[in-house]
């Protein structure tokens, strides 16, 4: 059952499109490298399309229509788009929904110290990394400072030609007799992780003067006091833009992959829905999937069954039973990144279960360690309604699961959306690399992606 490469199905007219959707894309994942900044650009985008604040709406008491498009912003970290159809929601939604949040280092609050003559700033870092990566290497500071006025000041520094960019020293290796006889999850420690900011002292500055100069940087062009670091959220990511990879063009490598692959691709495929779409579609950008989908902007917190309901009350059919009904109905794809096979690291995969760059858009029924523990299990049912909606529609797809049996394992959002009964599957893009500073995609997968997606809001 071995699935067809992609590429070799393209014509001219597909490979010109295939390119088109790969630099929106690069201009997406470039822009956009905090899930703060995904959706800043995702309103952009939406508000373009046509979308309207959910938030307004409500305000002005609009009543909603079939055809009728509306975007939720939830505390600025996560988003939803909703482009409603001819069915009442009581039939529920298609779902595509994906994660905008991806590994990387944190500030923590009091962040700032000085040593040796040089500023670093202390930082905790945020999902599953392999630490060692992320040492001797640019990075950018991108976030907010939140000031006691209300005011919030926006930062990203590291990513312009002429900017400044800061990174994580590493050891030498002609002193690195003992770290390099370490275990990998050992040679840099989570606290060890501190970035190098500074290393010009103040001429008339006795103690600390290196870090007085950087504070007084801070307060020149940002306006920002030390204090007001407590209420910040900053974050170091690799600096620079994503680049075309191998010498045919053929991948993209860059930050954050997983799992903007999908958010864009789910994005451009329910921006290329006719005006009045069968079902109502949502596109759905979730944060804090990388650390367990917790919080308020994670997919655990409510915001969807909220927004769901409020929808259902301005098109005048709202009732608890018509919500619990609806949330029931939906069809969801999770759309989350996969492990590519890496023939590099055979041993870590079970190879006619893998998913292969350049097969196109990939399912996994089941993700989970140990078991299946952890897992949503879809139901084959739903997968043979996938099969139909994948076949006659041309696309490029493949199984797979997360590397041999007992080997690691790994978690989306599709669990979370199952609580409320409906019909949910992972289909993602493989990825090489995952959740390494750069991470790499087929563009054929990419592009499988959006057309799957897309399929699958209409037919699902
Ligand atoms: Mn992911
Ligand atoms: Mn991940």
């Amino acid at each position: 059952m071995e699935r067809p490469n992609a590429w070799k199905t393209y014509d001219e007219k597909a490979l010109k499109a295939l390119e088109k959707t790969a630099a929106a894309y690069r201009r997406y994942l470039d822009d956009g490298k905090t899930e703060r900044e995904c959706v800043t650009e995702t309103v952009e985008m939406a508000e373009k399309a046509g979308y309207k604040n959910l938030d307004d709406l409500i305000k002005a008491e609009t009543a909603l229509k079939a055809g009728d498009k509306v975007y939720v912003n939830c505390m600025g970290k996560a988003i939803m788009l909703f482009h409603l159809g001819k069915q009442p929601l009581v039939k529920g939604m298609n779902i595509v929904g994906s994660h905008i949040d991806s590994p990387r280092i944190d500030l923590k609050q009091n962040p700032f110290y000085e040593d040796s003559d040089f500023a670093y700033a202390d930082t905790h870092y945020y999902g599953g990394v392999k630490k060692y990566q992320w040492v001797a290497r640019a990075l950018a500071l991108h976030g907010v400072i939140c000031k006691k006025d209300g005011s919030v000041v926006e930062i990203a520094i590291g990513e312009k030609d002429d900017d400044p960019v800061v990174g994580i020293s590493d050891l030498l290796i002609h002193l690195s007799a003992e770290q390099m006889s370490k275990k990998a999850s050992e040679v840099i420690t989570g606290e060890g992780l501190d970035i190098t900011i500074g290393g010009r002292p103040l001429k008339d500055e006795d103690k600390n003067a290196v870090m007085a100069n950087i504070l007084g940087i801070l307060k020149e062009k940002y306006g920002i006091e030390e204090e007001d670091m407590l209420s910040a959220e900053i974050e170091a990511v690799p600096a620079g833009p994503s680049r075309e990879y191998g010498l045919d063009r053929s991948m993209i490598l860059g930050y954050g992959h997983d799992d903007r692959v999908c958010a864009y691709a789910s994005l451009e495929a329910l921006f290329d829905l006719p005006e009045v779409p069968e079902y109502t579609c949502c596109c759905l950008l979730a944060d804090k999937e990388e650390i367990g989908s917790v919080g308020a902007t994670g997919m655990r917190a409510h915001y969807f069954e909220n927004a769901y309901a409020e929808i259902m009350n301005l098109t005048g059919d709202y009732s608890e039973l018509k919500l619990r009904r609806g949330l029931a109905a939906c069809r969801m794809l999770s759309c989350d990144v996969s492990a590519g096979y890496d023939p590099l690291y055979a041993s870590a995969f079970e190879k006619k279960n893998a998913a292969f760059l350049g097969r196109g858009v990939c399912y996994n029924k089941f993700t989970g360690s140990r078991g299946k523990s952890g897992s949503n299990d879809a139901n084959p049912e739903f997968i043979a309604r996938l099969r139909k909606i994948m076949d006659d529609n041309s696309i490029c797809w493949q199984t797979a699961e997360l590397g041999k049996v007992d080997v690691g394992g790994g978690g989306t959002i599709a669990y979370i959306c199952a609580l409320y009964g409906m019909e949910v599957i992972d289909s993602g893009v493989p990825v090489l690399s995952m959740h390494a500073p750069l991470e790499i995609i087929s563009k054929a997968d990419l592009y499988e992606a959006v057309k799957a997606y897309k399929a699958f809001m209409l037919n699902a």
